[in-house]
């Protein structure tokens, strides 16, 4: 785990600093009390087990999503993730809720590889030799809000890695070619298992020019993909699969599908944060089973499950994910409605809320 940020606390006030793990613990438990289920207290499966144990719900962000919708007497909604989450919380709830993150500074850098400028060039290139109107854009909710709305508003939808296949689909359905941000893996990984040959899917690089693409490849191409990556499923690699084989013989090998492709066939079975959960539910008693994604997820399978030996297939920290803290916790709940607020402009709400209840909808 990686330790609190020493920098960050300090710009609290000292009382706060000073106060230990039992404290805040007591503290945060007393005004959760306090304020009932006026204040609801979502986490992602990344969070801190610390965090996750004074969360009122526990999810992935396609439940967190459908989480958000379903708090019929919650004003306050305290968001325990990344800024792109609590946008996604920001832009579905009612307009009588606030957001809050106890964590401004937690941000997903595979979040921040496609901005506006970016997609606004890959978009114009495809529409200079297609009918743009037959190209829908599709964003893993692991994005800006900008690129959302950039979605909401070209007939787009966003998407998660629980239900990415079924968006894709519903898209090539509804249109012939697919531009998918910002996950090139997401997005190779659900082209692959759709059966979408290698031939029509087209890597997408902002920092080249023209993207790296011909553009032969981009006209035929029915899948432009955005090279981004997550760098804590990029972490895991193909001898790292083959050490566990060797280490571990016998054992069932579980990854995420923000992993590299190599490492996706490599594995037994590959699947969302919910479908790994449970998969290590469902795995029969004595079982040995290698998980590649995040670690705090991982650490806790392995305690909920003794029956069976849980390891990671490498330690792969999400350090963003370890921004909230009990200490910034409680000092949102201490202030609840007045720091760490989460807004969104409204045009871009309006927009990103129909990219994600197009996806809700699939
Ligand atoms: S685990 Fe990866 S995708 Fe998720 S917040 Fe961290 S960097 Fe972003």
């Amino acid at each position: 785990m990686i330790a609190e940020d020493k920098w960050v606390a300090l710009l609290l006030p000292r009382e706060i600093q000073n106060l230990s793990d039992e404290e805040l613990i007591d503290g945060i438990k007393t005004l959760k009390n306090q304020w009932g289920k006026r204040c609801q207290i979502l986490a992602h499966h990344y969070q801190r087990q610390s965090i996750v144990d004074m969360a009122d719900f526990v999810g992935d962000s396609l439940e967190l999503a459908h989480k958000t919708n379903a708090l019929p007497e919650t004003e306050y909604i305290v968001f325990c993730g990344v800024q792109f989450m609590a946008e996604m919380a920001a832009a579905l709830c009612r307009s009588d809720q606030k957001v809050i993150t106890p964590a401004p500074n937690a941000l997903c850098p595979m979040a921040n590889m496609a901005d506006m400028a970016q997609v606004s060039r890959v978009w114009e290139a495809i529409g200079q030799l297609t009918d743009i109107k037959k190209a829908i854009p599709i964003t893993y909710v692991n994005s800006l809000s900008e690129i959302k709305a950039f979605c909401g508003e070209n007939g787009g939808l966003c998407c998660t890695s629980s239900n990415a296949k079924n968006v894709v689909k519903w898209a090539l359905e509804n249109g012939e070619r697919i531009l998918f941000l910002p996950d090139e893996n997401l997005g190779v990984n659900t082209c692959q298992a759709l059966g979408i040959p290698k031939e029509n899917i087209v890597i997408w690089d902002p920092t080249l020019s023209d993207g790296g693409c011909s553009q032969d490849e981009l006209k035929k191409a029915t899948a432009i993909l955005w090279r981004g990556y997550c760098h804590v499923h990029t972490h895991f690699t193909l001898q790292q699969v083959k050490l566990a084989r060797e280490n571990y013989p016998g054992c069932l090998i579980v990854v995420h599908p923000e992993c590299n492709r190599e490492v996706v066939e490599a594995a037994d079975e590959s699947g969302s944060t919910s479908f790994i959960i449970k998969y290590a539910a469902e795995a029969p008693s004595g079982s040995t089973i290698i998980i590649g994604t995040e670690l705090n997820l991982v650490k806790r399978l392995a305690a909920m499950h003794k029956d069976k030996t849980i390891a990671p297939l490498s330690a792969s920290v999400c350090p963003d994910m370890e921004r909230v803290t009990l200490r910034s916790l409680y000092w949102s709940l201490l202030n609840l409605g007045k720091v760490n607020l989460v807004s969104l402009d409204e045009p871009i709400a309006r927009s990103a809320r129909l990219a994600l209840e197009r996806m809700l909808k699939i």
